[in-house]
């Protein structure tokens, strides 16, 4: 592995950085030369990715939360290039999803020249690739609360006041959803676009999805009570969503196109930017991650189905 570059986020998380960089320093003879970026926070990641793999790099490993991860994916869309994670941040959900250790050490330790590989898929929405998950509705007010929070600096308990706030003042409209070009018209008040099965909350999965199954699950929800929440809660845990009419799950391989009759606010991997109508393309098997998944995935026992589910 001569071309190495290691890009860091001295701020993820609480993870010292010179505990990181000592666990490479240890691991130096097998990972080979390699050289390190520090993020400031300020710069376009994924343009930076790209030039330095037009310089020849071909393995990136991001240390960082869901944040950096992205970034340095986004980057590496559609190339040879391989990403490893070592897992930093507050959200690990890619490196959870991807079986990923937390420690420093054994994350490293799964970086070699033969190293397993998965190919995750990517959501492109304009020019940008989201790999978590695309959403509309209350998510993304809770979502804006926390985004406030955190520069505020305000405690857990404000958290969850957020969530019942923004799940009272929500209403439902009529989305217009296009499934690889089929037609479906409903009120909802949420519509959820997940890549990864633990919708931003690791340790529990509650819709069957991969990250490299070449598609990407719509989940709408269709609530007016706190009731309707629980009672959804408990329908996806326990895998009732065809009893309900509250919650459907959709499966996309190619794109999805949501409209609703005035903008809506649409999160993207928490970029809290864009509004409807908005256009995700699947980006099927866009990133190859290094991943212990990889020894499974030649024989895949997975089910691809298409349409509603
Ligand atoms: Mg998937």
């Amino acid at each position: 592995m001569a071309n190495t570059l290691v890009i860091l986020n001295p701020v993820a998380g609480n993870t010292r950085t010179d505990r990181v960089l000592d666990a490479l320093e240890q691991r130096a003879e097998r990972l080979g030369p390699y050289e390190i970026y520090e993020t400031t926070g300020q710069e376009d990641l994924p343009a930076l990715v790209r030039a330095r793999r037009d310089e020849g790099f071909d393995t990136f490993i991001a240390v960082g939360g869901d944040g950096t991860v992205g970034a340095v994916a986004a980057g590496l869309v559609g190339t040879e290039a391989r990403l490893a994670i070592v897992p930093t941040g507050t959200g690990n959900v890619i490196a959870h999803d991807a079986g990923i250790p937390n420690d420093v050490g054994d994350a490293l330790d799964q970086i070699s020249e033969d190293a397993p590989i998965i190919l995750i898929d990517a959501m492109q929405v304009d020019d940008t690739y989201a790999f978590l998950n695309v959403s509309m509705g209350i998510s993304v007010g809770v979502l804006r609360d926390a985004d406030q929070r955190r520069k505020r600096k305000l405690g857990r308990l404000a958290y969850l006041w957020s969530g019942l706030k923004n799940l009272a003042a929500v209403s439902e409209q009529t989305v217009r959803l296009w499934i690889d070009d089929e037609l479906h018209e409903l009120n909802v008040s949420e519509v959820l676009v997940v890549n990864s099965p633990s919708i931003g909350v690791p340790d529990l999965s509650l819709i069957e999805s991969r990250l490299d199954d070449g598609q990407v699950e719509v989940v709408t929800f269709r609530t007016r009570h706190l009731l309707d929440y629980v009672g959804i809660f408990l329908d996806l845990l326990l895998q009732r969503t065809r009893r309900r009419r509250t919650v459907r799950v959709f499966r996309v391989s190619s794109q999805l196109v949501v409209e609703t009759e005035t903008p809506a606010d649409v999160q993207i991997d928490g970029d809290l930017e864009m509004h409807t109508p908005v256009s995700v393309r699947v980006v099927q098997h866009a990133v190859r991650l290094i991943s212990p998944l990889g020894r499974k995935s030649d024989s895949s026992d997975v089910l691809v189905s298409q349409g509603e589910v």
